[in-house]
């Protein structure tokens, strides 16, 4: 990077020492180069002004010239506010302020031509618009006249130096006129820019600021989100080729003795195609002599947890152990429970170790471990403990709820000499431009068949009011046999709220469903593990009919013969998480059902979650949607992952971006994978830059 812009930022002219604290703080710009990438949010179109008269119910943002009459303050206190009736040649609207009235008194002055920018709305049947931004109409402005403004985000800290946009958009200008060519170098090959059409690096960090029109600005937005997705996706698939050179993997040859048998002997039903096909890749890695890193993505009961035992059983057959690790304790411990089942007969060691194992059974579990006695380790997080030591680990299986970073993975890897392959598995499908995103550095399979015979779980919707007759509902299916969930929200912040709620719910079922006629379950999470583990079994074997639960049982629970899944508070849950819950039902034979119970009313973005819900099964469509309504920084377990803060680009909108830059990535590093051509100097060297600082810590 120039000099120029590693300057640190109080020396930029117009900071100084106590705004640039501010900077450093609120917009963590500590350099002119900081800064620089502090780009508009959005943009006024200046060339447009619109009349007063022209404004009507369905105006969005506008742009008004015209002046103030004349001030008003009304009220007290928290009431208080500061009306405005402001004018222009076709009529008056109201402008309205409720804080910063001093401030507004102070710069504002009736009878002075300025321009209103803000979104009308009605109130009483007249037209308002609250905090408008308002400006003078200067000379400068009536010069500069067109071109799109930018507007920052800012804080109340910087607006209360001067640093709202406006004052952001005044530093960007000095700083911008400063700003050489030199200063921004290009770092993308010349083809690629050439391919793509895209404007250099410095012409696009120039015009996403002071844009002249909006192609100029569609050209360098263009430009910089490509720019963020291809330097994310050749560092992924850096860390991939880098892997693979380096990491030599266990081969596995022989599937001829713990495989067939299970195979051949145990295994209940068919395998699905797809389920075969992803074994067949698995199987495929295991031999090239290289580290396997795959995701598996597979909807809600398409059968991942069959794949990931017959893996294990590859390993196993080559002399090596395998573990499988969950993300919860009850998950932990019904994988324990059916892998057991499944291989009952054949002479493996299977174990479990969770945070709950202690003490002398602990022990025992780790000197057999180490000891190669123990074939399949099954557990919860509790696996990544140093104190875990395996003799001879060869397969890590990961049913992971929350999404790992390549880092955590990586926890993994030292558990032998050589990296064992690691197959991850989600619990939910993720749309494709996260899972390119997140898991860039995998390969990745699909399960893309659920098992024959399963019918599509029928969902509605139903209010309060309609309680008696869901109650009636649930009276028929349980005479009918049938087993019935009931799951009550769960938030962190008011979990006494909620365990409220969760026992209201349980008297409310038990005085409709009176013992001994009707036998109730209730798991939630302030319960100790072997009172929920008594619980659960009492569901599992058939003695309760009703199992009442907090999202604890989100999770993997596998009861074929519940056929009803009940979720009150609907419009708390996210889709995937609505999706997830749906899976605990449809399991078995019989028609299963979901009923999403909501209160009367509901925001547009819960009525939509709950259309979807009630619209498909299908989990990765959801998956799509999902993103779509919550953007993918909301999305389950994201966060922790650290990629997904794109500065520029968007996972929704910018997907044709996003596959062009993948594949050019691809290309590249196929071409050169340490990136050592000399055309590709000046991209290591921005590479190597940027490693240093921000987001890639976290994922290499
Ligand atoms: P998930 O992918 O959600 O982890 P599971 O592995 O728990 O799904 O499988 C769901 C259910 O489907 C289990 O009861 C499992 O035994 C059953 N199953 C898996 N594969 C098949 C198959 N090919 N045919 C029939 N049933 C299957
Ligand atoms: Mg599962």
């Amino acid at each position: 990077m120039s000099t120029l812009l590693q300057s640190p930022i109080e020396f930029l002219k117009g900071v100084g020492p106590l705004r640039g604290e501010i900077l450093r703080k609120e917009l963590h710009a500590h350099t002119f180069g900081d800064l620089l990438a502090h780009y508009p949010f959005r943009y006024i179109d200046r060339s447009v002004i619109h009349k007063v008269k022209e404004v009507n119910p369905l105006t969005q943002f506008i742009q008004l010239k015209g002046k103030i009459n004349g001030f008003k303050i009304l009220g007290e206190g928290k009431q208080k506010r500061l009306l405005a009736s402001f004018r222009d040649d076709t009529g008056e609207i109201e402008l309205i302020w409720f804080k910063s009235i001093d401030f507004i008194l102070k710069t504002l002055k009736p009878n002075v031509e300025v321009l209103v920018f803000g979104k009308p709305t009605v109130f009483n049947g007249l037209f308002n618009i609250a905090h408008p931004e308002v400006e003078i109409f200067t000379d400068e402005i009536k010069a500069s006249g067109k071109g799109l403004q930018p507007v920052y985000s800012s804080t109340d800290r910087m607006k209360k130096k001067n640093l709202e946009s406006r004052g952001l958009a005044r530093l960007m200008h000095t700083l911008i006129g400063q700003t050489k060519e030199k200063d921004v170098p290009e770092f993308l090959p010349k083809e690629i820019l050439q391919h793509f059409k895209l404007i250099s690096r410095y012409q696009a960090i120039l015009n996403i600021h002071f844009p002249k029109n909006e192609s100029v600005l569609h050209e360098a937005t263009r430009r910089l989100k490509f720019e963020e997705l291809f330097l994310i996706q050749l560092q992924m698939l850096k860390v991939k080729s880098n892997r693979s050179e380096i990491s030599k993997g266990f081969v596995f040859e022989k599937i001829d003795n713990q495989f067939d048998k299970f195979y051949h002997h145990q295994l209940k039903f068919e395998l699905t195609g797809a389920q075969k096909r992803v074994l067949k890749e698995i199987r495929k890695d295991t031999l090239t002599g290289r580290q396997m890193n795959r995701l598996l993505q597979g909807d809600v009961g398409s059968g991942k947890t069959v794949v990931a035992l017959l893996t294990m059983l590859m390993a196993i057959d080559n002399g090596f152990q395998a573990c499988l690790m969950a993300p919860t304790e009850i998950l932990a411990n019904q994988h324990y429970e059916s892998i057991v089942e499944a291989l009952r007969g054949m002479n493996l060691e299977v174990a479990l170790l969770t945070g709950n194992v202690k003490g002398k059974a602990r022990k025992f579990i780790l000197e057999n471990l180490a000891e190669g006695k123990i074939d399949i380790l099954i557990g919860t997080h509790a696996l990544i403990e140093d104190s875990v030591v395996f003799k001879n680990i060869g397969m890590v299986v990961i049913d992971e709820q929350h999404r790992f970073g390549v880092a955590q993975r990586a926890a993994l890897w030292t558990k032998n000499e050589k990296p064992p392959h690691i197959l991850v598995m989600t619990a939910t499908p993720i749309p494709r431009t996260l899972a390119m995103t997140i898991y860039g550095d995998l390969d990745v399979s699909v399960i893309d068949e659920l098992p024959p015979g399963r019918k599509p779980i029928r969902t509605v919707h139903r209010t309060d009011a309609d309680r008696l007759r869901v109650f009636g509902f649930m009276k028929e299916e349980i005479h009918k046999g049938r087993q019935i969930y009931i799951v009550y929200p769960l938030i962190e912040e008011s979990e006494t709220l909620d365990l409220k709620h969760l026992m209201d719910g349980y008297e409310s079922i038990s005085r409709a469903f009176p013992k001994p006629e009707f036998q109730i379950s209730i798991v939630h999470g302030r319960m100790r593990g072997a009172d929920k583990d008594y619980e659960m079994q009492r569901f599992v074997r058939g003695e309760t009919q009703i199992m009442i639960a907090t999202t604890v049982i989100e999770v993997g629970v596998n009861v074929p013969n519940a056929s009803v899944m009940i979720i009150e508070n609907a419009e708390r849950f996210g889709l995937s998480q609505l999706h997830q819950l749906r899976g605990r039902v449809g399991r078995g034979a019989e028609q299963s059902f979901c009923i999403l119970i909501t209160g009367k009313k509901l925001s547009n973005e819960s009525k939509q979650r709950v259309s979807v819900m009630c619209k498909t099964n299908d989990g990765f469509v959801i998956a799509e949607e999902d993103l779509k309504l919550r953007g993918p920084g909301d999305l389950e377990g994201t966060q922790q992952s650290g990629v997904i803060n794109l500065h520029i680009a968007d996972l929704v909108n910018d997907v044709k971006i996003l596959e062009a830059a993948r594949t050019t990535a691809q290309n590249l590093i196929e071409s050169d994978p340490t990136l050592s051509m000399p055309e590709h100097q000046h991209l290591l060297s921005y590479m190597n830059e940027i490693s240093k600082e921000k987001i890639w810590s976290k994922i290499s």
